[in-house]
């Protein structure tokens, strides 16, 4: 891990280098300019005033060439430092996003999406603070510190040793409270995420929350979590307040050891006054950096806590992957074949005789090239799962499938992918211009193949419509259209696509009679000349492919044509009697 956190900086080791130098020149002119005075006052101002007069010139010229530099550095130090550390994070977040696209579909069934986004966004941002801020803050103030510590044992050993042993003392209490504020940090972002979530849950299902009149409940839930949040938010201001008072307590109490010793030693004249004042102007030199260590080891545990985290990810292999030397796939005819395939999900409960029960059990499926095929049965049968298996979002088991006797697994996976279309329930717009959406399907097309593919889709009219045509925003999720519309446009990316083999995953079931009669449309002419798996929950929608298939218990149980099955009186008779009677809906109802 750490050698990880090494390579984020050697692509920027001269900045680095230039970084560490600035913050070195900063912390001796700030060493240096206390032992200045000293020198002036001890020595060249004691002469005479024409003496004084004539030396003043030298002295502003030196002093506004060295504060020059150390703004000089200052500047340096804060704006290419911190473009150090954005760099840094830039690059840890090309990394971090890549190997989410590297996953596979298991892996997003098992990590909620908050969690990933906030190692990409908070993680990140809490690494590459300490990655600038941290080594910058060593050099600076560990060398204020010893440098002062240094300069002022010079002076005086008595001095510098008492007041090094109340410092001391100071620390420890410090750190220990900066224990408790850490902690108290922590509940207090528990807290914060807790409103986070009630409130967004509570403004997402507000139509839900009005139509049950149910306001109140919601306005308690919210209240109780804000008033946690307001409890923790006041434990950390009384904690913060008190790590606070103790530090400047222990600024109040050097400067008294200075000038109650220091007086003392003066006195017995083993101390001269300019002395005992230089040691004064080294005290902000000495508990402001110390304050700044306590503070900085927090950042620093919560870029350690984050960098782990990021780790994590980097350090986790996808499950799927090409095999070495995979080839490209190539679709001659389209006929597709499921050999005695098994399949279980990671995270399915073990069933109740203690076995992990298979998804899909054995399956034995042939689907000729161009053939349409339907997959029905009872809800959680198995068939998303028989179509998630084409494209490789997960791997069998056991058994094989292959498209025109190639092994999917032999395959890349993005000419697999390529190769098959596929049309979801959910349709999925992303936030850009209806145009944008449809290309998705085939990026660089041309406006006339994108216009081609919405006229296929029996959406171009619709789209001409709008005041800004094909460039109208479609909003977050396309939420500015209807279920239909988006369906139809989701129908024209594939047909810009244009893939041998096609799935329709209860593409029509989030939608009302009408809009599904438009859109059945556009999905016959899609599946034409295509090898076509329907998943339907409503059998009017499938009456029109070659062939019917009852999956049940992960195994098909039926194959033949819509008379075929009825005139046979099983399974998919029953189905099919049961949604035509209006008794019960079968297929997916969840
Ligand atoms: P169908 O499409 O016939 O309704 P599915 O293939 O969706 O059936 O589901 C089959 C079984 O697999 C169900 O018991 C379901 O709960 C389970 N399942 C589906 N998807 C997942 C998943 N991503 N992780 C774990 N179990 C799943």
């Amino acid at each position: 891990m750490f050698r990880r956190f090494i390579s984020y900086y050697r692509p920027q080791r001269l900045l680095f280098a230039a970084d560490t130098v600035c913050a070195l020149v900063m912390a001796g002119i700030d060493l240096a300019f206390p032992s200045i005075l000293r020198a002036l006052t001890g020595g060249l101002f004691t002469r005479d005033s024409d003496a004084i007069t004539g030396a003043l010139g030298y002295i502003a010229a030196g002093l506004i060439c060295m504060y020059a530099l150390r703004c000089g550095c200052r500047y340096f130090v804060s704006a290419q430092g911190h473009v150090m550390g954005a760099r840094m994070e830039s690059r840890m977040r090309q990394d971090l996003f890549d190997q989410y696209e590297r996953f596979s579909f298991s892996y997003f069934d098992r990590v909620n999406s908050g969690d990933m986004m906030s190692r990409v966004v908070n993680d990140l941002f809490d690494i590459c603070e300490a990655a600038h801020h941290v080594p910058e803050w060593i050099v600076i103030c560990g060398t204020e510190i010893i440098g002062a510590f240094v300069i002022l044992f010079l002076i005086s050993q008595t001095l510098a040793a008492v007041m090094a042993a109340v410092t001391l003392i100071f620390v420890i209490v410090m750190v220990r409270q900066n224990l408790t504020m850490r902690a108290v940090y922590t509940d207090n972002r528990i807290k914060i995420s807790e409103v986070n979530s009630q409130l967004q849950d509570s403004l997402a299902g507000m139509r839900v929350v009005k139509s049950f009149a149910n306001e109140e409940t919601e306005r308690r839930k919210f209240y109780r979590s804000n008033d946690r949040y307001l409890g923790s938010k006041e434990s950390m201001y009384k904690v913060m307040g008190t790590y606070q008072t103790t530090s400047a307590l222990m600024t109040g109490s050097l400067y008294t050891i200075i000038v109650v010793l220091g007086g003392y030693l003066v006195a017995q004249r083993s101390m001269s006054p300019v002395d005992m004042a230089t040691f004064a102007l080294y005290i902000t030199l000495f508990t402001g950096p110390i304050e700044t260590l306590v503070n900085s080891t927090e950042v620093f545990q919560k870029a350690i806590a984050g960098f782990r985290r990021m780790d994590e990810v980097l350090e986790s292999m996808p499950e799927i992957k090409d095999r070495p030397g995979a080839t490209d796939l190539v679709v001659r005819r389209g006929a597709i074949e499921y050999r005695d395939v098994s399949f279980s999900y990671e995270n399915r409960e073990i069933s109740e005789r203690g076995h992990a029960r298979p998804v899909i059990d054995h399956m034995n499926l042939a689907i000729a090239p161009g053939e349409t095929i339907a997959l029905v049965g009872p809800s959680g049968g198995g068939k998303s799962t028989t179509c998630a298996l084409l494209p490789r979002f997960y791997d069998v088991s056991a058994g094989a499938i292959t498209i025109d006797g190639q092994d999917v697994r032999d395959v890349t996976q993005e000419s697999l992918r390529r190769s098959i279309g596929l049309v979801q329930q959910d349709v999925y717009l992303f936030d850009g211009t209806i145009r944008d959406n449809i290309e998705y399907g085939r990026p660089g097309a041309t406006d006339e193949e994108i216009a081609d593919a919405a006229r296929k889709a029996n959406i171009h009219e619709f789209i001409e419509s709008l005041e800004d045509g094909y460039d109208t925003v479609v909003g977050e999720r396309g939420g500015r259209l209807s279920g239909g519309q988006k369906q139809r446009i989701a129908i024209a990316r594939v047909f810009l696509k244009d893939p041998a083999i096609l799935i329709l995953d209860e593409a029509t079931s989030a939608l009302d009679n009408e809009s599904e009669e438009a859109v059945q449309d556009s999905l016959e002419h899609l599946a034409e000349n295509r090898t076509t798996v329907i998943i339907a929950h409503r059998l009017s929608t499938i009456k029109h492919a070659d062939e019917i298939v009852t999956v049940e218990h992960g195994q098909v149980v039926e194959r033949g044509t819509h008379e075929e099955l009825l005139a046979r009186g099983g399974t998919y008779a029953r189905y099919y009697r049961m949604q035509f009677e209006g008794v019960r809906m079968v297929g997916k109802s969840n």
